[in-house]
């Protein structure tokens, strides 16, 4: 299996070692931006460490199913563009490293714990449930083998994360970050909005404006709306742990988070393509061209 090709199959075979390819880090090609796209839901390279109780189409549900091949032209508009090749449900880069429910450990955890509304959901730094709530894990998980989740894979993931941002504010002055994922149409059990509640085309995150200047929110919902997408911004999902941390506009480093809805361009049932994943593809390729722009002229001003 080649980890790099989006269509590769879920597989534990060639998961070892990990750290080396917790994740694939592109380049813009031609002139930079001071832009950095990020993808941390959308890993499939299951380790053989990883043991569910469900099958491959439930677990794969977790997944923010090719949301790294939907920004892949994102380097060819001058940002550049990180990816988890480690899902979500293996450990989620979008989490406190204290954000682990105690029921999940077997033994005895070094660090304090602090489970918040994730973990009560079951959607904490190791998940523990499907979409629609049910157990996905085995059983509980050994203290060893979690700490080296965290060492092989969240912090290669958030380190390179942070040094990309502070390389490119380094050379720019200032630094754009767009933390992308995909979300069910509709909410779920697990979900912060409830079962039932259907979603509109793209939710904007910014903590309520707290991660970056609300002029780049407003920008990125203005050219999502002018594309034709129906947009929410912080409802129901305000932005989690990436975008709170690197996210300062007081040092002129601004995050947000998108959520897409799935059924712009997936099956959610079967876990397969429609017709409208070029069309979304397209609109991102574009959509991060006028953002690149944007953040030339923002860097100047
Ligand atoms: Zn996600």
């Amino acid at each position: 299996m080649n980890p790099k090709d989006p269509t590769s199959d879920i597989t534990g075979a060639d998961a070892a070692p990990f750290d080396s390819w917790a994740y694939d880090l592109f380049e813009p090609q031609g002139e930079e931006a001071p832009l950095l796209i990020d993808s941390p839901h959308s890993g499939r390279v299951y380790p053989a460490d990883f043991q569910t109780r469900v099958t491959a189409l439930v677990l794969r549900g977790a997944e923010d199913w090719m949301v790294d091949d939907l920004v892949g032209e994102a380097p060819l508009e001058g940002a550049t563009l990180l990816a988890a090749r480690f899902p979500r449900a293996y450990i989620d880069p979008n989490r406190r490293l204290d954000d682990i429910d105690p029921a999940l450990i077997d033994g005895t955890w070094r660090e304090p714990l602090n489970p918040g509304p994730k973990t009560a959901l079951g959607i904490g730094l190791f998940r523990a449930k499907t979409n629609d709530g049910k157990p996905l894990l085995a059983g509980p998980l050994s203290v060893e083998g979690l700490q080296a989740r965290i060492e092989r894979c969240w912090w290669p993931y958030r380190r390179t994360l942070n040094d990309t941002l502070d390389r490119l504010h380094a050379r720019h002055g200032a630094v754009w970050h767009i933390d992308m994922h995909s979300m069910k149409s509709v909410g779920t059990e697990i979900t912060p909005d409830g079962p039932g509640v259907r979603r509109p085309d793209m939710v904007i995150g910014d903590l309520e404006g707290e991660s970056c200047d609300p002029a780049f929110t407003a920008f990125v919902a203005e050219r999502l709306i002018a594309m034709g997408y129906s947009v929410a911004v912080n409802d129901p999902y305000k932005g989690a742990e990436i975008i709170r941390t690197c996210g300062r506009p007081a040092e002129n480093r601004h995050s947000l988070q998108i959520e897409m809805s799935r059924a712009l361009y997936m099956d959610e049932a079967t876990i397969t393509a429609t017709a409208g994943y070029a069309r979304l593809k397209a609109d991102l390729r574009r959509l991060v061209a006028e953002v690149a722009a944007w953040t030339q002229e923002a860097k100047a001003a």
